[in-house]
């Protein structure tokens, strides 16, 4: 069960990764984090001209990949954690709960992109709240829009706003 110990910046060996079963590989907690507390810092690696699978969406127009650790964390319909943009605009992951050490790291893959039209499986997050298809902040209940407020990329407000949107 040992993983990788991993360096982020600042936060060395928070996190590591490991297989996670049916989803792949995981990112799992090295440590306890405080409900809050920064779980893994986002780094920019490439700016893209367009989504693509694996782009995170940090702006109405914007579209990146991130390096480290950010791609290799799993999708949950109920997940620990968060997001908060950090100064360059990359996401950071944010404990929305306090999480143990070996706890798997998730957050929503609604919470950064406003559309997944075509992902390619079924959510295997196995929460209560599986929705089964993984979908976009544009497809979301309206009750987890607000469970998750101030922890989503700020861009989908906006989107909402310009689509007449709740
Ligand atoms: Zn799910």
């Amino acid at each position: 069960m040992s993983g990788i110990p991993v360096k982020q910046g600042n936060h060395d060996e928070l996190v590591t990764v490991r297989d996670a079963g049916d989803r792949g590989v995981g990112v799992f907690a090295a440590r306890d984090f405080p409900a809050g507390s920064v779980v893994l810092v986002g780094v920019i690696e490439a700016e893209l001209d367009r989504n693509t699978p694996h782009a995170s969406q940090i702006g109405i127009d914007r579209f990146v990949l991130h390096a480290g650790l950010m791609p290799m964390a799993n999708h949950s319909c109920d997940p620990n954690c968060g997001i908060r943009p950090n100064a360059t605009g990359a996401h950071n992951l944010i404990a929305r709960t306090s999480i143990t050490e070996g706890e798997e790291i998730t957050y929503d893959y609604a919470m950064r992109n406003y559309t997944i039209e075509h992902f390619p499986v079924p959510c295997q997050c196995g929460t209560a709240r599986c929705r089964r298809r993984i979908t976009g902040w544009k497809d979301l209940p309206n009750e987890r829009k607000s469970a998750y407020r101030g922890l989503i990329a700020p861009y989908l407000l906006d989107l909402d706003k310009l689509t007449g949107r709740p």
